[in-house]
């Protein structure tokens, strides 16, 4: 636990939050300036910074539990989609450091925007970049 970090803070339960669920390893939330109506929040109890810190176990634990929470929201809120988003770093729009997963119910005409323009690419271009990253795997 993070002393000066709000979301260890929130996780713990030392400040409040409107909690769905809450379980030993996670706490699921809503956000506070939510996307859409239900944005919820998966925040893993122990801190991690980001994704590239997660472990594969809790990572494993989170998205089966994002999977439930999102079938959830999807009964609860009759939305007509959803969007799981994940920030890391600043340039990515991560404003919380400590690792968080959005679940974002989507609704006709919401407004919300989470879509980005497609660029051209060739097929060179695309073999060296996988290359490069099947390297480091
Ligand atoms: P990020 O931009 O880091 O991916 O997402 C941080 C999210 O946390 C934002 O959507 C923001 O509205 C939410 N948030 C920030 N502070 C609080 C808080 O004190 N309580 C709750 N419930 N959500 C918060
Ligand atoms: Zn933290």
């Amino acid at each position: 636990m993070k002393d000066d970090c709000l979301f260890c803070q929130i996780a713990k339960g030392k400040i409040p939050s409107t909690t769905v669920y809450e379980d030993r390893h996670f706490r699921v939330f809503l956000d506070v300036n939510p996307a859409s109506k239900g944005h919820c929040l998966i925040v893993p109890k122990e801190h991690f910074d980001n994704v590239y810190d997660l472990d594969a176990e809790t990572a494993g634990k989170l998205f089966s539990l994002a999977t439930c929470i999102a079938r959830a929201m999807c009964d609860a809120l009759g939305c007509d989609g959803l969007n799981i988003v994940q920030n890391n770093g600043k340039i990515a729009g991560q404003t919380v450091f400590h690792f968080h997963l959005h679940l974002i119910p989507r609704y006709e005409g919401d407004g919300v925007n989470v879509t980005w323009t497609p660029h051209e690419s060739t097929s060179e271009e695309l073999e060296k970049i996988r290359a490069a990253i099947r390297k480091e795997i």
